[in-house]
């Protein structure tokens, strides 16, 4: 029996060693993931401040004339406090003087230079920011494990710092067999196909926060497999094959891994497409081979390769799912899981187009998989199913 979708990827996440940290600059971790928690080294904002361009006054009537006794600007402070029937211009973001207890915005001011008139009722707190509305000194702001984004980054900064410890990188080699494949460009002989696994691959890879230190196409030889992934297996964390690791007599993917003491932990899944996906270790290092067909090399590496590289790093790996219904009606498989790729619109998963494992154009606008349960009949249009996205 053939391994379930989840049970595949717990026995693939069973394997995974967390890789060592080391500090990042925060300008360079994009994209990388917090080996340690995030606290804010002070109150954001660090002082109470103006939220509108204007004048800082002491609450009090419309109508009021205030004498206009200096300015607050973002990064210079005003010098004087505001006394009674006194104002000071401030701009959005400047601390708040000293006396003041709002501000009012200047479309609701006369200004005459040296003297204003204040046209609306300023309350306490009038247009005031206070100190620490964003951040509280030495609350959690980001844990680890958390990936770091654009938001991410700029709050990395707002809470002190320069430097943050992530994760290494994970070094990810892709290794696309087969006799048939031809490089981008190259004209096409007979039965040959321009190969397309080691890009979607690495691109794959390095979405998923991975560095693709290798990729390389090897010819179905048994001494050209084995080299190639020998050589993969010293330089990177993650090794992805595609293709050859069925049972023809070109197919030397198994034997050459086998050779190279990489233990086996499954080969086949209950899932279409992708069945025949080998899974296996030497030491620390994971070991992928992939189907050679361009969608279940793609939709194996989502499954299984994906969640393992976000585990690698210590990152939160559970799959980014949603659950939507079914567009129309689609045939169950028998006895494997079906990853329909879909476009997701208002909660209603819509497949791309014809689904062969080949028609890597399947995968061009899909938001993500929808997981089509094994059974007999077909899932009716208006089926809840899961959808692991693609993004
Ligand atoms: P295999 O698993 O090696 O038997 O390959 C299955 C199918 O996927 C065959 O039609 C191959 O030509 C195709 N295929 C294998 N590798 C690639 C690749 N890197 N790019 C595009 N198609 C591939
Ligand atoms: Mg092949």
């Amino acid at each position: 029996m053939a391994l379930t979708i989840q049970a595949a990827r717990e026995a693939v996440l069973a394997e995974v060693q967390p890789l060592p940290t080391e500090e990042v600059a925060v300008p360079d971790a994009l994209g990388r993931v917090l080996a340690e928690d995030v606290a804010a080294a002070s109150d954001v904002p660090a002082f109470s401040n103006s939220a509108m361009d204007g004048f800082a006054v002491r609450a009090g009537a419309a109508g009021r004339t205030l004498r206009v006794v200096g300015e607050s600007r973002a990064g210079a402070p005003a010098t004087v406090p505001v006394g009674e029937g006194e104002a000071i211009r401030i701009s959005t973001g400047a601390a708040i003087p000293d006396g003041a207890d709002g501000v009012l915005q200047i479309e609701l001011v006369d200004d005459g230079g040296g003297e204003i008139t204040v046209n609306d009722e300023v309350t306490p707190g009038r247009n005031l920011r206070a100190a620490g509305d964003d951040l509280r000194a030495g609350e959690l702001v980001l844990p680890a494990g958390a990936r770091l984004g654009a938001a991410e980054l700029g709050l990395a900064a707002a809470a002190g710092r320069a430097r943050v410890t992530c994760a290494r990188v994970p070094r990810v080699a892709v290794l696309a067999t087969g006799d048939e494949l031809v490089a981008p460009g190259e004209p096409l002989g007979p039965g040959q196909i321009h190969e397309t696994n080691g890009l979607t691959l690495a691109a794959l890879a390095t979405g998923a926060g991975a560095e693709v230190t290798r990729v390389a196409v090897v010819r179905d030889t048994e001494q050209e497999t084995r080299t190639a992934i020998a050589d993969a297996l010293e330089r990177a964390d993650v090794v992805v094959l595609s293709g050859g690791v069925s049972v023809g007599p070109h197919d030397h993917v198994k034997p050459a891994l086998d050779a190279l003491g990489v233990r086996e932990v499954f080969w086949r899944v209950a899932l279409r497409p992708g069945r025949p996906t080998w899974f296996g270790t030497r030491g620390e290092t994971l070991v992928f081979g992939l189907p050679g067909n361009p969608v279940s090399a793609m939709v194996t590496f989502v499954l299984f390769a994906r969640p393992a590289i976000a585990a690698m790093q210590g990152a939160a790996h559970e799959a980014p799912r949603v659950t939507a219904r079914l567009a129309e009606p689609i045939a169950r498989h028998a006895d494997r899981d079906e990853c329909v790729r879909v476009i997701l619109r208002d909660g209603v998963a819509t497949p791309t187009g014809p689904q062969g494992s080949h028609q890597l154009r399947s995968m061009l606008r899909a938001d993500g998989l929808a997981i089509v349960t094994a059974g007999d009949g077909e899932a009716q249009a208006g089926t809840q199913v899961d959808v692991e996205l693609l993004a």
